[in-house]
């Protein structure tokens, strides 16, 4: 076959998701195992959006309402924003590709933190932007760096709060400072994927109705803190005049019925949510002693996930942890060799990570 293919998409490497179970089981003949590598709610979805699966079904005969009604209405409410504010997506990896869709021609740029969220860098670079990479500083978000890069075609900036791998966080006044610095046409995306989970007091979040007069745009999510990532739904908050160009270049049943019955439904279960929040935080403190009574190296965090250095491959320490029927995530692609990246799980989930992960290390 003869494909002429441009070059920038050439040179992209596809995303690399964290192994399913079901694969695990599948290739090492293991039952009972554990996934703790794509920041998964380990109580799995809300009952109350379980339930509203349900009752959608009888009408899966028909189209989803494309313009989302219901749920965006709810999702403004509980934002205290209007409808008019609000895109909802095929998860938020959808809202990242409309607004490349939208706003990026080929050659202008994107600014991304390096190590982050590597859909920004994929999608961009499918759209035939060139993707300034910032690196990050101490483990966080470099933001006077990111400033300094901005030029005359920078069209899109990515702010990760907290920040995916790492799990550390913007503080409100060091990211006020950085949008007085941007000039007014460029667009600052900040995703909060897991700004549910964030016990610091100065961490930023935005979304607000302050937040909307400027070109700033808010991403959440349901595949974490509510447990819906195998739907898909996920939003943006954003400038009306912002939105109304999104609406334009989106697919018109971006999402489908079942989904965005359940997202409402999640959206009403404050104690699904409470439930989730603290069993992450227990979670993560019960992590951090464990792994000190070990002598590990391992960075404190704002998400349900935490990075560990293990202090020696970590792609060995991935298969060898496969092996013991647990699933981690190396992070080797996100330029840290000897880190893994793990999520809390149910207390008898995270035991087993923990003595699997003294054994392989005493290897
Ligand atoms: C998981 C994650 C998302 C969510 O993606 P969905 O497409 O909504 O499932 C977005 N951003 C970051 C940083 C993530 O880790």
């Amino acid at each position: 076959m003869k494909l002429t293919i441009p070059d920038y998409i050439q040179s992209i490497d596809p995303y690399v998701p964290g192994k399913p179970l079901e694969a695990l089981e599948r290739e090492y003949g293991i039952s009972d195992s554990v996934k703790l590598a794509s920041n998964e709610n380990p109580l799995g979805p809300s009952p109350k959006a379980v339930a509203a699966i349900r009752d959608s079904l009888a009408t899966l005969h028909r189209y989803p309402d494309g313009a989302g009604h219901r749920l965006i209405r709810k999702i403004a409410d509980v934002n205290g924003v209007s409808p008019s504010n609000v895109v909802i997506g095929n998860g938020s990896d959808d809202i990242i590709a409309l607004l490349v869709r939208a706003l990026v021609r080929p050659g202008d740029r994107v600014i991304v933190p390096r190590p982050s969220f590597l859909m920004y860098d994929i999608t961009a670079t499918a759209a035939g932007a060139t993707v300034d990479d910032v690196p990050l500083r101490a483990m966080a978000m470099d933001l006077d760096a990111m400033a300094g890069r901005v030029c005359a075609d920078t069209r899109l900036v990515f702010v990760c709060n907290p920040n995916n791998p790492t799990g550390t966080v913007v503080s409100r006044s060091d990211f006020q400072r950085f949008m007085d610095r941007l000039p007014e046409d460029v667009v600052v995306v900040v995703d909060e994927a897991y700004i549910e989970f964030a016990r610091n007091g100065d961490c930023l979040k935005t979304g607000q109705p302050a937040d909307l007069n400027r070109p700033l745009v808010t991403l959440r999510t349901f595949s974490k803190a509510y447990g819906l990532a195998g739907l898909r739904v996920g939003y943006g908050i954003m400038p009306a005049a912002l939105a109304e160009v999104l609406n334009r270049v989106r697919q018109p049943f971006n999402v489908n019925a079942v989904a965005q019955a359940a997202a409402a439904a999640a959206l009403d279960d404050r104690d699904f949510l409470e439930q989730t929040v603290s069993l992450v935080h227990r979670g993560l403190d019960d992590m951090y002693a464990a792994l000190d009574r070990l002598g590990l190296h391992y960075f404190k965090s704002e998400a349900n996930f935490f990075l560990i250095d293990v202090g020696r491959s970590a792609e060995a320490v991935f298969e060898k942890m496969l092996r013991q029927g647990v699933i981690v995530r190396s992070m080797h692609a996100y330029g840290f060799p000897t880190f893994i990246r793990i999520n809390v799980g149910l207390e008898s989930e995270n035991r087993r990570f923990v003595r699997a992960l003294e054994s392989v290390l005493q290897e």
